[in-house]
């Protein structure tokens, strides 16, 4: 990864001064200055405190930020390899996923394992997440507040998975992630670019929605072959 995308993502991450340890000579550490040094230590120990899976997941297992967290049964933070070249993103957990905490588990799931088929890949090759992070009651739509709430978790794990694409599925992860109000309709089939980091993103259906319109697999086929076509 080169040294300006790598900033962008600190920068996300709230590390606003880096420096790469392994391109600092000996020569270059004698001449640098305490207060220098101290940053380069600062932007570690915050790039160490803020960059573990382990410590968002505990943030997100113990937010109370929007009143889902009432109705709950588990947070479901997200799943996968942590250093996956695919992101997929859905809307909310469901009942299932809800039930069990894992994103994805439900009948949509068994779809989603399939578009992960038709990439030649597993579940552990990629790393699967929603916009929000808790159950909206009855299934309902995701409200704009919730998303609003909820958007730094997925933000952080992108910053900390670091992925070659992201698939945005639905309606809702596609508007949320690209701070769009454009149906799916029109954003489908466009490589897009998820900011500040610059990572290619896809929009493509809900496997929930291809459980309702099979016709529509072709046009996901389409989407992934896309995505495949433009990973970086
Ligand atoms: N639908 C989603 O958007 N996410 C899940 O995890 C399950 C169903």
């Amino acid at each position: 990864m080169n040294r300006a995308r790598r900033a962008q993502y600190l920068k996300a991450l709230g590390v606003t001064r880096w420096r790469d340890r392994r391109i600092v000579s000996k020569a270059d550490k004698e001449a640098t200055t305490p207060s220098e040094d101290s940053s380069v230590i600062e932007a570690n120990r915050t790039t160490a405190c803020s960059t573990t899976f382990d410590e968002l997941a505990l943030e997100a297992a113990k937010c109370t930020r929007c009143a889902l967290h009432k109705t709950r049964n588990h947070v479901v933070f997200g799943s996968g390899n942590v250093k996956a070249s695919w992101f997929f993103v859905g809307e909310a957990p469901g009942r299932d996923e809800d039930r069990l905490g894992e994103a994805f588990v439900g009948r949509s799931g068994q779809l989603l394992n399939s578009m992960l088929f038709a990439l030649g890949l597993d579940r552990e090759d990629a790393y699967i997440a929603n916009v929000l992070k808790c159950r909206p009651p009855d299934n309902r739509d995701p409200g704009g507040e919730e998303v609003a709430t909820c958007e730094s978790f997925l933000h952080r794990q992108v910053a900390l998975v670091q992925p070659s694409m992201i698939m945005a599925l639905g309606r809702f992860a596609a508007q949320s992630l690209l701070k769009t109000t454009e149906s799916i309709g029109q954003l489908r089939g466009q490589l897009y670019s998820y900011e500040p980091f610059g990572i290619p993103l896809i929009v493509t259906y809900h496997p929930a929605y291809l459980l309702r319109s099979p016709l529509a697999k072709r046009k996901v086929w389409l989407d992934l072959l896309l995505a495949q076509r433009s990973l970086i």
